[in-house]
C-alpha cells in the first residue's frame, strides 16, 4: 500500500510525520505501508518569515527528519493528478516524467500569491510570498544602495494593508536603514483599496496597528488601489502618482494549481472543499489539507485560514486519517477551537490576539518575543530524531496554542 503526499510545506510536513506515527503505533513496517512525499526540494521554505533580511536563509532541512520516520522523498513537481487511476505524474528535476500510484492521496500544495493583470506589476512588481520572489527582493534592496538618492529610490510601496502587506511594510525602515545607512531617510507607503488598515482584524486590533505605523513613520493611502506600474513608480486608482522603484505586492493569494487537478469543488480562493475528516468533498481516497483546503475548524461557522497555525495541524489529521483508511482504523474529525495571530510591527514590537473576535492579550515587546519564538522554533521542522518526531505530531495536540 501507498499513502502518496504532494507538498513540502507545513501541511505536507505533518501529514507525513502523523501517518507515519500512526503506522508505527499499529506495528505496521514502511514495506507494507509505504509514505511518499513528493516536492520540488526536501526542504520547508518558512514563508512566514520571507519579509526578512537574509532570507536565503529562510529554509529548514526536510531529508534528515523524513529518512529518521521512513518516509521516502520523491523529488519533483507533481503535474497531474488521474483520480480515476490513481496516478500522480511528476516532473523531475532532471526534465524526465514518472508516476506514483498511490492507495490514498494527500494534497497539500499550498498557496502563491495572485498577481491581477495591471498594467506593469509583472514586470515592476516585487513580492516577498516564495523565496525565490523574497531573494530577488532583497537583492533589488542592496542594488539600491548603488544609485543615487533620487527618484524615489528611497520609497517602498507595499500593494495590500492585510498581514503580509503590514508585516513587510514595519520591517522595511529597518532593513532600508541597513542597506542605505543611517542617513536615508527611508519612506514606506501602504497602499489598501479598503478604506481601513488591516480590514480582516476588527476594529479591537486596528488602533494598535495604527499606532505602530505611525510610530514607524509607515503612511497608508486607503480607500484606492495600485492602478499601474512602471519604471518611474506607481500609479493608484485615485490618480495619484508615487516616485519609487520598489513595489511589492502582498494583495490576496491563491490555492497552488494542482487543486484543479482534482474533480472537486473549490472555493474563490480555489481551496478543495473537503469534509470533516479532511477528504475531498466527493473524491474516495483523496485527502487535503493547509492552503490547499478549505475546512470547518468548528461547529461554529470558522473556517481554517490560509496560516501555518491551520495548515500544520490540518496536515496532521488529514496524514493520520489517510493512514487510517489504509490500515482499517477510524478517521478522526479535524477540528482547532483556538485561534491566535501573531502580527510582526517591526522596531513597533508586535501584536498577539486570541480568538475568532481577535481579543488583544499582548502588545509592544512582549508579543515581539511571542513572535520571535513562533517564527523560530514552533513552525520549524521536528529534530530528526524517530521517536521525538513521531510524537510531535500527535493531530490532537498539534499547534494546540
Ligand atoms: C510573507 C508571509 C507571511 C506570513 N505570515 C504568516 C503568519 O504570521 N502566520 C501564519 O500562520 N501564516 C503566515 N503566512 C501564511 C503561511 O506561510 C501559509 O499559510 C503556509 O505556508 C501554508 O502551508 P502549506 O503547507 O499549506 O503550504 P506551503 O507552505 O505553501 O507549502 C506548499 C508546498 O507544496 C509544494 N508544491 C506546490 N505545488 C506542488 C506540486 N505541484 N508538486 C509538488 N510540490 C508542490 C511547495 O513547493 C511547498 O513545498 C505567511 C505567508 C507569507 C508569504
Amino acid at each position: 500500500m501507498r499513502l502518496v503526499i504532494v507538498g513540502a510545506g507545513f501541511a505536507g510536513m505533518y501529514a507525513a510525520l502523523s501517518a507515519a506515527r500512526l503506522r508505527e503505533i499499529q506495528g505496521v513496517s514502511p514495506e507494507q505501508l509505504e509514505i511518499a512525499l513528493v516536492a520540488p526540494e526536501p526542504t520547508l521554505v518558512v514563508r512566514p518569515r520571507l519579509y526578512e533580511r537574509k532570507p536565503e536563509t529562510l529554509t529548514a532541512p526536510l531529508l534528515d527528519v523524513l529518512e529518521a520516520i521512513d518516509v521516502s522523498y520523491v523529488q519533483g513537481i507533481a503535474e497531474t493528478v488521474d483520480t480515476k487511476s490513481s496516478m500522480v505524474k511528476i516532473a523531475t528535476v532532471k526534465g524526465t516524467k514518472k508516476t506514483l500510484s498511490y492507495d490514498r492521496l494527500v494534497v497539500t500544495t499550498g498557496s502563491r500569491l495572485f498577481r491581477p493583470n495591471i498594467p506593469g506589476l509583472a514586470k515592476h512588481g516585487f513580492s516577498v510570498d516564495s523565496l525565490e520572489d523574497a531573494i530577488t527582493l532583497d537583492k533589488h534592496l542592496h542594488g539600491l544602495a548603488k544609485r543615487p538618492a533620487r527618484n524615489g529610490r528611497d520609497t517602498v510601496v507595499v500593494a495590500g494593508g492585510g498581514f503580509t502587506g503590514i508585516e513587510a511594510a514595519t520591517e522595511m525602515p529597518a532593513r532600508l536603514r541597513e542597506i542605505l545607512g543611517t542617513s536615508a531617510r527611508p519612506r514606506v507607503i501602504i497602499v489598501e483599496r479598503n478604506t481601513s488598515i488591516a480590514p480582516d482584524m476588527g476594529a479591537g486590533p486596528r488602533p494598535i496597528i495604527e499606532e505602530a505605523l505611525g510610530k514607524l513613520g509607515v503612511e497608508a493611502r486607503l480607500g484606492a488601489g495600485v492602478a499601474s506600474l512602471d519604471k518611474s513608480g506607481v500609479t493608484l486608482s485615485s490618480g495619484e502618482h508615487i516616485e519609487t522603484e520598489t513595489v511589492i505586492w502582498a494583495a490576496g493569494i491563491r490555492a497552488a494549481p494542482l487543486t484543479t487537478q482534482i474533480p472537486a469543488e473549490r472555493d474563490s480562493f480555489g481551496r478543495l472543499l473537503v469534509d470533516r475528516c479532511l477528504q475531498v468533498t466527493g473524491v474516495q481516497g483523496v485527502f487535503a489539507a493547509g492552503d490547499a483546503a478549505r475546512a470547518a475548524c468548528d461547529d461554529e461557522g470558522n473556517y481554517a485560514l490560509m496560516s501555518c497555525q491551520h495548515a500544520t495541524r490540518m496536515g496532521a489529521f488529514a496524514g493520520n486519517n489517510a493512514a487510517a483508511e489504509l490500515l482499517g482504523l477510524a478517521t478522526r474529525p479535524y477540528h482547532q477551537k483556538t485561534y491566535v495571530t501573531c502580527l510582526d510591527l517591526g522596531e513597533a514590537g508586535a501584536l498577539f490576539t486570541r480568538g475568532w473576535e481577535r481579543n488583544v492579550e499582548m502588545v509592544g515587546d512582549v508579543a515581539k518575543k511571542t513572535k520571535r519564538e513562533i517564527n523560530t522554533v514552533w513552525i520549524y521542522p521536528p529534530r530528526a530524531e524517530r521517536a521525538a518526531a513521531l510524537a510531535s505530531a500527535d493531530p490532537e495536540r498539534v499547534t494546540d496554542l
